[in-house]
């Protein structure tokens, strides 16, 4: 970079020389200075002739750089890069600061973006550590006019939470979004509580902490852009916090509250489910894991250092979860069916010999309708099985 401040009479500067320092000037300079043309470089200055005679002796001193790279009271490549990135870092306020709070946290801080911490416990050391700010008050957090406010709170305590908080104190358009695992609950919540001109993003981090720990290449983000203005402001901020997830290598997935509740019941919840019944059996690792099985413990573990309100959460505010569940219930009687069908068919033919050939028919595993159909046959199918 160029010292104007260093710039001086030029005495012996060769002309290659500066010809170079000219071009790389003319890219540099800020509007308001003197265009690079209007600096004399030449090591022999002639007087100039479009001056009327009478001014010819005033010449302007010629210049020349002796210092480059030198501190600049006003750089302005400096102040247009400083605004640039500036514009793409974020304020963000996290309310919940627990164990998923601060697994984003450290994200946000790691990509220069400003992270808030609020929750009801006092996380104000971890916070620390983290390079966050602590508030144990929401009026001093919102004071901070935030850019975005993301609930990282359990989904059984996000109404709560959101209706404690002092919108009055926020900007007026300022973004909320949460991560809850769970959809269409926080949207109805947000659409009820907050006022129109705040805008509004669910989002769905299909990882955790334990499966996110080393990378998040690849995992799945679901995201549902539920009201935002049209302010190219609005718009752009919006792109800057999904560009947090994309930049960590995020398989950015769009698609409406509604349909992410759908699949995630058929999958996730049935995940926690399985995972939390076999933390139940209080399985060990043996010294001959087959492969499935290791899979089953790295599932237990997954699943077993998530809190059990994520999970009732997963549950309660799912309306898809309570069929699931049937369908478990069902699944596993219909297995169980099949085994002692199996059995009772062994032990008969041991008991009756080969009188009972043929007597007696094998009951088959009834395969389940498949998810999103109705669990129960339509009337006349019923009605039917029964006369049989
Ligand atoms: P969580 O048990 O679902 O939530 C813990 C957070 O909720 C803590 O910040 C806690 O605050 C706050 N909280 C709980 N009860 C509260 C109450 N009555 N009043 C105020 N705050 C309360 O565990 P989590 O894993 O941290 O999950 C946070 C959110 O992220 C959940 O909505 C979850 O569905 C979602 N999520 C989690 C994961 C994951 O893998 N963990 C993945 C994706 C999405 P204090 O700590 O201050 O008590």
């Amino acid at each position: 970079m160029v010292s104007f401040s260093s710039i001086q009479p030029a005495a012996a500067q060769p002309p290659a020389a500066a010809a170079t320092t000219s071009t790389r000037t003319s890219h540099l300079l800020p509007h308001h200075h003197p265009h690079p043309d209007q600096l004399s470089l030449s090591s022999s200055p002639s007087p100039p002739t479009h001056l009327p005679p009478s001014r010819r002796h005033h010449r302007r001193r010629p210049y020349c750089v002796r210092a480059i790279d030198a501190a600049q009271p006003y750089d302005y490549e400096a102040y247009l890069f400083n605004r640039f990135s500036q514009s793409s870092k974020l304020k963000i306020a996290v309310v919940g600061f627990g164990n998923f709070g601060q697994f984003l946290a450290k994200a946000f801080i790691r990509q220069g973006h400003t992270v808030f911490a609020y929750s009801r416990s006092n996380y104000h050391a971890v916070a620390q550590s983290l390079g966050a700010a602590f508030f144990t008050d929401p009026h001093d957090l919102c004071e901070q006019h935030p850019d975005v406010i993301l609930i990282c709170t359990s989904v059984i305590s996000t109404e709560s939470v959101l209706r404690s908080l002092p919108l009055q104190r926020l900007r007026r358009n300022t973004l909320f979004v949460d991560v809850l695992s769970v959809k269409e609950f926080p949207k109805n919540i947000f659409l009820q509580v907050l006022p129109h001109h705040f805008d509004i993003l669910c989002t769905h981090p299909m990882f955790g902490p334990e499966s996110g720990k080393v990378t998040w290449q690849n995992l799945p983000f679901v995201f549902d852009k539920v009201r935002i203005g049209i302010e190219d402001s609005r718009v752009n901020r919006v792109e800057t916090f999904l560009d947090i997830f994309k930049k960590e290598g995020c398989t950015m997935v769009e698609m409406s509250c509604a349909e992410h509740d759908r699949y995630a019941a058929g999958s996730q919840f049935i995940t926690h489910t399985m995972g939390r019944i076999l933390e139940k059996l209080q399985l060990d690792s043996t010294p001959i894991n087959t492969k499935g099985y290791e899979t089953l413990l790295n599932l237990v573990e997954n699943t077993a250092s998530d809190s059990f309100d994520l999970y009732y959460g997963l549950f309660m505010y799912n309306k898809n979860a309570m069929e699931q569940l049937e369908r478990l219930d069902l699944a596993f009687e219909a297995l169980k069916t099949e085994l002692f069908g199996h059995l009772h068919e062994a032990l008969r033919k041991q008991l009756f010999g080969k009188s009972e050939e043929g007597g007696h028919r094998r009951p088959m595993l009834a395969k389940l309708p498949k998810n999103g159909t109705p669990l129960l046959p339509p009337q006349s199918e019923a009605v039917a099985n029964k006369n049989n």
